[in-house]
């Protein structure tokens, strides 16, 4: 049999252009039970969801895994490393239907503090979680060590994993500058600025529990308050009514009962 050589042509056309513009579908990781048994014994806010909702979770878990390469430089990583990771991306979107970081590809972890050129030996070791600009952009870099201690017993009002993702969330309007405007409505906008700077001032007078790194500008004032939101959300709204109120808001989510 003779097939002219316009329908041979013609077929291997249409199957390369199939090739070219098929959608790469994200395949969804599933978590396994080990994974589960992980998250109920580390993360708090997992295991105080109940069952839907920690499938909800899981599902969220296993999407951000699916979409997000971990890896790590100079420590060996594991499982509940990477759950670690994708429970903080999770938490602060959990309250949103359907969020993706498109502004992220990948998180590397260092195993401990690093400064600013990422070394992470050497003297000024003070960065603990730094999200990518410029041509890092979709990169997140995070101290393993601090990844931890967020969601260690004694970790306080402070969550390093939870304070970068938040960073990136405030950053997915182009502008990281503490006013999510995607998350919050145009008439918020203003008094969550005033709000902002009339607590600054509180910390800065010595006034305030809040942890006074949020006074370095007002996207680490929004990091840091959304870190004490997810972490002590019950005293954040007995001694922060208004922040809590917004942060409610912002995040769709009223943790505290
Ligand atoms: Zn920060």
């Amino acid at each position: 049999m003779n097939y002219s050589p316009y329908l041979i042509l013609t077929v291997f056309l249409i199957v390369t252009l199939y090739f070219i513009f098929r959608k790469k579908k994200i395949v969804p990781i599933q978590l396994s039970k080990e994974d589960q048994v992980l998250l109920a014994n580390h993360v708090v806010f997992y295991r105080n969801l109940n069952h839907p909702r920690k499938q909800l979770f899981e599902q969220k878990v296993a999407n951000f895994l699916g979409a997000t390469i971990i890896s790590s430089v100079g420590v060996e990583i594991n499982q509940l490393d990477k759950l670690l990771v994708a429970a903080s991306a999770v938490i602060p979107i959990f309250g949103f239907e359907n969020w993706q970081y498109k502004n992220l590809t990948n998180v590397l972890l260092y195993p401990d503090t690093f400064n600013t050129d990422f070394q992470f030996e050497g003297t000024e070791r003070n960065v603990m979680g730094m999200v990518g600009t410029g041509y890092l952009n979709g990169q997140m870099v995070l101290s393993l060590s601090a990844l931890h201690h967020g969601f260690s017993k004694s970790a306080g009002k402070e969550n390093t994993g939870i304070h970068e993702f938040i960073h990136l969330l405030d950053k997915s309007d182009g502008a990281t500058d503490g006013v999510p405007e995607n998350l919050m409505n145009h008439e918020y906008t203003l008094p969550w600025v005033k709000m902002m700077h009339e607590e600054i001032k509180k910390i800065e007078d010595n006034k305030s529990d809040i942890n006074p790194y949020a006074i370095t500008n007002q996207a680490e004032f929004f990091a840091v308050v959304a870190e004490y939101f997810f972490e002590q959300p019950e005293i954040l709204k007995d001694k922060h009514p208004d922040l809590y109120e917004m942060l409610r808001k912002v995040f769709g989510q009223n943790l505290a009962h």
